[in-house]
């Protein structure tokens, strides 16, 4: 437990709070690795959500427990503020805090030669490219559900129930349960066509399936934690329980209802 990798966005106020934690690593004995190698024991994380999401992106969703420290806006990721350096270090020493462990959610796209896969903290969103709205037929396991018109789909992880899912009026989920909201952007509901017009929660062993109408143009955006690719000649989707896990180190007496309240009330 004495490898520490830290990664930070290049704020001034990350690049200082970065240069703070270092000194005082070193001083409290632990090594502060210049990139995250096998023998990291924790990455410390410093900037906003979207710093923690660009840092699991760029390592490939490590398996290395996390620690957030928030210089962002919102930071509902992150632990701590920067002038609480010093409680970090020595909960650390101690073993004083818990591991959350926080499921993803993985999305293959089938064409006609190859599968593409991308894995989500948040969430993964399919959805037409250029704005144009996206016509599939979605169906949960084997059985087909409706056919879905509208601007796309979000399929939300637990931790991401609280970022582009609340947004769209999906519910809060609470991380401790294993399960993915699928929620609707736009869903159009008329009588030329009919979408639920809520969000749908998926039990981790069905998968969501979809198939793009050929009527329409099949060229597809996939959006993963904010990371857009689009893709043409989509024949199929399925999304599911990826088995990657973001672990994140929370000090003991971490409640996640009490954070919720704190960023949203
Ligand atoms: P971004 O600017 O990096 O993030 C947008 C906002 O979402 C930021 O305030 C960010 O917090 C917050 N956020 C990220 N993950 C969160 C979570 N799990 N719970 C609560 N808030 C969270 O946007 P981006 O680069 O396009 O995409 C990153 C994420 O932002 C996506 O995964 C998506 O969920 C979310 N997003 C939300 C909306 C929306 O609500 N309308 C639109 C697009 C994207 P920080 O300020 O701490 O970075």
């Amino acid at each position: 437990m004495n490898n520490i990798y830290i990664y930070s966005n290049k704020s001034r106020s990350s690049n200082e709070t970065e240069q703070l934690l270092h000194k005082k690593l070193d001083n409290a004995g632990f090594h502060v690795l210049h990139r995250l190698t096998k023998e990291a024991d924790l990455m410390v994380c410093i900037g906003g959500d979207g710093t923690f999401l660009e840092a699991i992106h760029k390592h490939n969703f490590p398996k290395v427990p996390i620690f957030g420290i928030n210089t962002g806006h919102l930071g509902f990721f992150e632990e701590i503020m920067p002038d609480q350096l010093d409680d970090f270090i020595f909960h650390y020493k101690q073993g004083d805090y818990t591991l959350q462990d926080l499921s993803t959610v993985q999305i293959k796209i089938y064409n006609e030669d190859e599968c593409y896969e991308h894995v989500g903290l948040n969430e993964v969103i399919v959805k037409g490219a250029q704005s144009s709205s996206i016509h599939m037929n979605m169906s949960i396991g084997n059985s087909f559900i409706e056919r879905f018109s509208g601007d796309g789909i979000v399929v939300s992880t637990p931790a991401g129930s609280t970022a582009y899912n609340y947004s769209l009026g999906g519910s809060i989920v609470d991380p401790r349960l294993k399960l993915l909201q699928v929620t609707p952007i736009a869903p159009m509901n008329t009588t030329a066509y009919r979408a639920f017009t809520s969000s749908i929660l998926l039990p981790s062993d069905l998968s969501l399936n979809l198939i793009p109408d050929m009527q329409y143009n099949n060229t597809i955006a996939i959006v993963s934690d904010g990371y857009s690719t689009v893709y043409e000649g989509v024949n199929s989707i399925s999304v599911g329980f990826s088995d990657k896990i973001v672990q994140l180190m929370r000090f003991e007496g971490y409640d996640f209802w009490t954070k919720v309240k704190s960023k949203f009330l």
